[in-house]
């Protein structure tokens, strides 16, 4: 079960170039991860959610990776964001999901979208974990489908009211803030984002969804806004322009996502080393099988590949940063933070199943080191975008306008 990461600098950040401060980020990613391991494991036994993920995260002055120096972040490109949750996902997709959230969709959407009022107002926060930020656009009725979402707002004094459900929330129950999305009650608008504060009258957790397939120590909640306000400052980048603000932070998210994934096949790997050089079957290491090696083949052949397509849209994402008026690159690197997404997910799925096949039946326990990625990995392949979405999304970036599959 105990497979320490000696990751701190390898041959992958050497080859790319790192200035010291990122280096300690990610000496600090080993350490949160590594600190992380069992309670992630004791958590997952149970079933429940792991509150040191935001404890440890606050320990190492993690919270705020991406979030610039001055509202007291860490300042992380998002090259080096991809590193740092890469490492992390060696702990697990829990983790990820909680970061990713957090961080990707949350804290780099305030800084992309906000006022200097906002940002001043939540980052400082966020980046030191006294907020904890969710994301809620998908909904009972809408999904893949942001365009139908049902939750609406009304004008209220000096603010708005917000109605609707909420639905597959991550840390939705732990969250102090929260992008909201909604549609205008009256007037037939676009869609505008919010930032809720969860404390409000009218915000409500239904129930914390636990009768998942895996990812236990994520939380997952349900949610209902009943005439819950938010004041006319917390409309987060213009009212109806919402999708601008939602796709965006999708971009960033699917790159965190894929950085997950790719942790999580760093891990497969590793646990199985250790597996196929130390258990015996037919007189010799079962890793010295051919059959068995075909496993230990795909999963560093997908680690590599994966690796090096999230990093390119990480670069990408940075380049783009640096032009934000270029539309091309903007596009260009949300083409490849799908592509990165959609590959790692698939892969970190397809390695924590040759995992758990190497494992044998001891792989088919939930004791086993490996069961848990196989069981956490399954959702990388549905949320911030499902596998036929991305497939959708990345064959009419080939195929060029005119053969969306829809609008
Ligand atoms: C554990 C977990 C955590 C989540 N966290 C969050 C969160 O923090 N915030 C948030 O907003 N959402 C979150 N989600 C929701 C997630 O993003 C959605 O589940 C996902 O976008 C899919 O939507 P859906 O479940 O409604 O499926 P549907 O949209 O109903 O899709 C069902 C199936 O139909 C396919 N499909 C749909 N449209 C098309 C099409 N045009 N062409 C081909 N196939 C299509 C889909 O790919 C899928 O296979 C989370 C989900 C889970 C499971």
């Amino acid at each position: 079960m105990e497979v320490l990461f000696q990751a701190s600098v390898d041959e992958v950040t050497k080859l790319i170039g790192l200035e010291k401060r990122e280096l300690d980020i990610l000496e600090d990613a080993d350490a949160a991860a590594n600190e992380l391991l069992v309670s992630e494991f004791e958590k997952y036994v149970e079933r429940k959610y792991n509150p040191e993920i935001p404890e440890v995260l606050k320990r190492h002055n993690l919270m705020g990776v991406p979030i610039e120096e001055k509202y007291g972040g860490r300042g992380a490109r998002q090259l080096v964001q991809a590193l740092f949750l890469e490492r992390m996902g060696q702990s697990g997709m829990g983790v990820i999901t909680f970061a990713d959230v957090h961080q990707c969709l949350g804290s780099m959407s305030i800084q992309d979208w906000g006022t200097e009022e906002q940002k001043q107002r939540y980052l400082p926060r966020a980046a030191k974990g006294e907020a904890v930020l969710a994301y809620g656009l998908t909904e009972p009725e809408a999904g893949s489908d942001p365009a139908s979402l049902k939750t609406t707002y009304r004008r209220e004094g000096d603010g708005f009211s917000l109605s609707g459900s909420k639905y597959l929330i991550s840390n939705g129950s732990v969250a102090s803030n929260m992008i909201v999305f909604a549609y205008p009650e009256v007037g037939g608008g676009g869609l505008t984002a919010f930032l809720l504060d969860t404390k409000q009258k009218g915000f409500k957790v239904d129930m914390r969804l636990e009768e998942k397939i895996g990812l236990f120590t994520s939380d997952t909640s349900m949610l209902t806004l009943e005439g819950a306000f938010v004041s006319k400052e917390d409309i987060l980048g213009q009212e109806g322009k919402g999708f601008s603000v939602a796709y965006s932070a999708l971009l960033n998210g699917r790159i965190g996502i894929g950085s997950g994934c790719v942790g999580v096949m760093e891990d497969c790997l590793n646990q199985v080393k250790e597996r196929v050089t130390s258990r015996v079957q037919h007189g010799k290491e079962i890793g010295k099988h051919q059959l068995i090696q075909k496993h230990v083949a795909f999963i560093e052949s997908s680690l590599e590949a994966c690796r090096w397509l999230v990093y390119r849209a990480a670069i990408k994402k940075d380049d783009s940063e640096k032009d934000p008026k270029s539309l091309p690159l903007r596009a260009e690197a949300d083409r490849l933070s799908a592509v990165a997404k959609y590959m790692a997910s698939r892969c970190a799925f397809e390695s924590a199943d040759r995992a758990v096949q190497c494992f044998g039946g001891f792989g088919y326990s939930i004791m086993s080191p490996v069961a848990k990625h196989f069981l956490d990995t399954r959702v990388a392949r549905i949320y911030e975008g499902t596998d036929e979405i991305m497939e959708l999304k990345i064959a009419s970036s080939v195929l060029g306008k005119g053969y969306e599959a829809y609008k």
